[in-house]
């Protein structure tokens, strides 16, 4: 899958923008503040995904303007289609495929597979679990309408028994009252955990041998990187009781774990509560990991997905990859971009261009671009400083 064109009126920084987008490999370099982000954002909400940084879609819009629009011409699988998200102050961000309305942007994820990188993904492996579930839900959402509907079900259902659980505890009403919702959750939890399960250790092997080609052989010391998918009640610092996930079991667990839930006004067994925990061998890499190492094992777990999307769709997703080199020593940026030859269409931001060397691919060579205040240039001579 590939975006051949690109072009924005209003949006961020650009007043207007139009873009070939042909090539396979696309680095975008400037100095800070110049729209870098920016531009990948742009192409992120062409996915159907949340903008990856605006709070809300006006934000996006240009200073001082009222409407912008991003559009973009889609080559994949099923031919070649035309994106274009209106965004407006005053109403509601409008989406269209091929010029007619689609009514909610899930749509437009079947044909515009995506993997970001951006500097927060640092945080991942140390931070709180929910980044990490992330990991799995993205990957999951972009290959199964059928897991995306029972988590979107899951997420639902736990907001309303959240509410009863306060009732419970609070106006008196009766505990029974959770047998219903507890049926319900128990499916469409089970269904989200097994789905997890079937596909974390794919991403986990993927990932260990993208970190090993980062990281190379004087890292081996320091061990493999290694993923574990654990399912809330297996977490350590939960009760920690064996389960498969099952909608039998799941219902087991709430019920055992009713009279506590009723006393903290909250659910505690479920996949909102599930890990997937990053090690370098045997240590917790959030304990003892380098800055670097945290970089390049998120890296290696986004790397995995784009490998794993590429397999599922037989072509690749985007891959957008911002300010990745920041923190990687030359080994690993050397090793990373080796990685990025091998297929689908890669944009890359960063703001020392000339510290980049990209060999051509059998599909052709590397775009670079200067941007500078919202303009972009397109360089002949990639060592061209910013
Ligand atoms: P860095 O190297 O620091 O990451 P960058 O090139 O990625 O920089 P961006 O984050 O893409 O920079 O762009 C930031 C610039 O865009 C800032 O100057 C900011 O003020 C401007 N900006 C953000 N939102 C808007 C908007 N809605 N309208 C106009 N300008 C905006
Ligand atoms: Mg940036």
């Amino acid at each position: 899958m590939k975006v051949r064109s690109l072009e924005l009126v209003s949006f961020r920084n650009f007043k207007t923008l139009s873009l070939d987008l042909s090539p396979p490999l696309h680095v975008f370099s400037g100095l800070n503040a110049q729209g870098k982000s920016n531009l990948l954002e742009a192409l992120t909400l062409l996915s159907g995904r949340k903008p990856f940084r605006a709070a809300k879609d006006e934000e996006m819009i240009l200073f001082g303007e009222n409407e912008g629009s991003v559009k973009a011409a889609v080559e994949h699988r099923g031919g070649e289609s035309q994106i274009q998200i209106f965004l407006s102050k005053n109403a509601r961000k409008k989406a269209l495929l091929n010029g007619k309305t689609v009514s909610r942007a899930n749509p437009l994820t079947g044909i515009m597979a995506l993997v970001l990188f951006t500097p927060e993904d640092v945080l991942t492996p140390s931070g709180p679990s929910g980044a990490r579930r992330a990991l799995l839900d993205n990957f999951l959402c972009q290959v199964s309408a059928d897991y995306r509907e029972a988590w979107d079900r899951y997420q639902e259902l736990l907001t309303q028994r959240q509410r009863l659980l306060g009732q419970i505890a609070g106006e008196g009403a009766s505990a029974d009252l959770l047998d219903p919702w507890d049926k319900l959750l128990a499916e469409a939890g089970s269904r989200v955990v097994l789905e997890r399960a079937g596909a974390a250790p794919g991403i986990a092997e993927r990932a260990r041998r993208f970190y090993a080609g980062i990281a190379g052989e004087e890292e081996k010391a320091g061990g493999e990187l290694v993923l574990k998918y654990e399912r809330s009640w297996e977490r350590s610092t939960e009760r920690n009781v064996a389960g498969d996930g099952s909608r039998e079991f799941f219902e087991r667990r709430l019920r055992q774990e009713r009279a506590e839930e009723i006393r903290r006004g909250r659910t505690l067994t479920g996949p909102h509560r599930d890990d997937f925990s990053f090690w370098l061998g045997e240590k917790p890499l959030k304990r003892f990991g380098s800055r670097g190492q945290h970089r390049s094992a998120i890296l290696s777990v986004k790397l995995a997905e784009w490998e794993a999307l590429r397999e599922r769709w037989q072509e690749g997703p985007l891959l957008m990859l911002d300010d990745v080199f920041s923190e990687l020593d030359e080994r690993r940026r050397q090793a990373l971009l080796g990685l990025l030859r091998s297929g689908g269409q890669v944009f890359l931001t960063t703001a020392e261009a000339g510290a980049i060397e990209l060999p051509g691919t059998e599909k052709g060579s590397p775009a670079f671009w200067r941007l500078e205040e919202g303009r972009l240039e397109r360089l002949t001579n990639r060592n061209a400083r910013p």
